[in-house]
């Protein structure tokens, strides 16, 4: 499941290659579950729309569209752009449209002559002729359109700073793992970078965060961006594997020092590192560098 990193990689990738492009027309698929807004409203929204911008909102990807010839704004009803207020019909007409990758979903940039993949559920014909595909064969990625200013809740963990980061989880009796994955307080910090944060941190995952001192959360937030950023420049040489035709994988990761490593050597301490479950969820730590 991509996390936050691997999604600002495939963000930058994307940007590069159709920031600037159009959609000339858009083609969905039958299967419903990827669609969070009408099919229709969808493609009317893309079509027609210059993608000026492509960024990330925690894990969802961002195309910001401008365009004149938009439907984003349905004439009746409020269909597929709820709680926006309505605009007038301005000739400059601009729109989102949000991708959520789930489990296993892909964005595609590709040649249109490019042989349609199995699980293909939007296909994005662009002004210059190549084609942006959405592939997902688990469905547990989402789209849909907003009529702008989209927030997916939560505060971006990459821009929080060190007052509102010990605001967020001083307080809390939750474990301070479990906080550090509410999407509500910081969205898009997910398990392996969670691990590896609170292993910097030298916090153990089950300590509730009440009980962890102004210090120490001032440490993880450090930690917390510390590792999202290596692991963002990592990503960032694999770019082109990400976002090219074939679509696969080609991360390089953050070498983990706890995440996945059950049973071997703490590379600090060579004490072993532990697993817990921690709502249901695996936790690694080690139980001498953290307390
Ligand atoms: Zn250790």
């Amino acid at each position: 499941m991509p996390e936050l990193p691997e999604v600002e990689t495939i963000v930058r990738g994307l940007h590069t290659r159709v920031a600037g492009d159009a959609v000339e027309s858009v083609w969905i698929g039958s299967r419903p579950q990827p669609l969070k807004s009408p099919a229709g409203v969808i493609a009317r929204t893309l079509e027609g729309k210059q993608i000026v911008r492509v960024h990330r909102a925690g894990k969802h990807i961002v195309f910001d569209l401008e365009g004149a010839t938009g439907a984003s704004q349905p004439k009746k009803g409020g269909r597929g752009v709820r709680g926006q207020p309505r605009q007038a019909a301005s000739l400059r007409q601009s729109a989102q449209w949000i991708v959520h990758l789930g489990m296993t979903g892909r964005l595609v940039v590709c040649d249109a002559a490019l042989e349609i993949a199995k699980h293909t559920h939007l296909i994005a014909k662009l002004a210059s002729g190549r084609e942006l595909r959405f592939i997902d064969p688990r469905m547990f990625g989402k789209l849909s359109v907003h009529a702008g200013g989209f927030d997916p809740g939560g505060v971006e963990p990459l821009e929080v700073s060190e007052a509102q980061f010990i605001a967020l989880f001083r307080g809390r009796k939750t474990p301070i793992k479990s906080a550090l994955l509410n999407q509500k307080l910081l969205r898009g910090v997910g398990n392996i970078y969670a691990d590896e944060s609170l292993f910097r941190a030298g916090i153990r995952p089950r300590r509730r965060a009440a009980a962890i001192t102004r210090e120490q959360l001032g440490k993880l937030h450090r930690t917390v961006r510390e590792v999202l950023r290596e692991a963002i420049a990592l990503g960032g040489s694999s770019i082109s594997d990400y976002v090219d035709a074939d679509g696969e994988e080609g991360f390089f990761q953050l070498q983990h020092r706890v995440y996945g490593r059950e049973g071997e050597p703490c590379l600090v301490c060579r004490t072993a590192i532990r697993r817990i479950v921690l709502a249901g969820r695996s936790s690694h730590y080690c139980s001498k560098c953290q307390k």
